[in-house]
């Protein structure tokens, strides 16, 4: 009962919109389990759209309101703040519980819903398999819906809408990837994002508590992680990706050559 209250408070006062410029159609949309997800696994690249001249945004999908340090408040105030150095034009949470993400109608409208409302060209996704069980029914719940924002006859109050692609990055565990995208240019620009979730990555008097993600080898691991896929690409830093459909190509030379 207190989430459909809380649901309807911030509906009626906007709140789950942490970044919001005026955009028609947004070219990427990239979904997230927890604020963080998305600077940590695909920051980069969505920086480098922003700066090609693309509308970007971000959804996260739980106000992380079960990480060990920090509160929903100190998490929203750094999702802000890492969206605005991302450059997105929106940032908005869709208030799901934290360690609940669920595939049931209702998550399953939202998220249509939002995709409609927002006409992607290309979404941005979980990898299916993930150490944590919520980036794993993210992956799930926005690949449907992606599907389900397409079908006529189900009705939201945005109209019909399917992305054209969803693709697909990693986070805790990564397999081999279809395509790197280079992100030597926007690397440290997407790191500064990662570390404005203080409480998160970085270790203070307030916050002394050790856990799995503010000890210094966990922000050494995605500089590490970007320096082997950039390796892999013959470039300094990379983020990678896997797609799900074959991709189609007009000329192999574009890509190859
Ligand atoms: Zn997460």
């Amino acid at each position: 009962m207190r989430r459909i209250y809380l649901t309807i408070f911030y509906y009626f006062t906007n709140l789950p919109y942490l970044i919001k410029k005026q955009v028609n159609n947004l070219d990427i949309l990239a979904f997230g389990a927890h604020p963080d997800d998305v600077e940590l696994s695909c920051g980069g690249t969505l920086l480098k759209l922003a700066e090609q001249g693309y509308s970007t945004a971000i959804i996260d999908l739980t106000r992380a309101e079960l990480s060990t340090q920090g509160n929903p408040e100190q998490r929203r105030q750094e999702a802000e703040t890492a969206g605005r150095i991302l450059k997105v034009a929106l940032r908005e949470n869709l208030m799901f519980p934290d360690g609940g993400i669920v595939n049931n109608e209702e998550n399953r409208l939202r998220v249509i819903e939002t995709i409609r409302k927002h006409k992607p060209q290309i979404v941005l996704a979980p990898f299916n398999q993930d150490r944590h069980p919520d980036h794993e029914h993210t992956s799930q719940l926005v690949r449907e819906c992606c599907f389900y924002a397409g079908l006529e006859k189900i009705q939201t109050r945005s109209e019909p809408h399917r992305p054209h692609t969803v693709l697909y990055y990693f986070q805790h565990w990564v397999e081999q990837p279809v395509f790197i995208v280079d992100i030597s240019d926007t690397f440290e620009t997407k790191m500064e994002a990662v570390r404005a979730y203080k409480s998160q990555f970085i270790r203070t008097e307030k916050n002394t508590k050790e856990t799995f993600i503010n000890r210094p080898e966990f922000l050494q691991s995605i500089k590490n992680r970007a320096e082997y896929f950039g390796y892999q690409a013959g470039v300094r830093y990379g983020e990678a990706f896997r797609v799900r459909l074959p991709i189609k190509l007009d000329n192999l030379m574009d890509i190859f050559a």
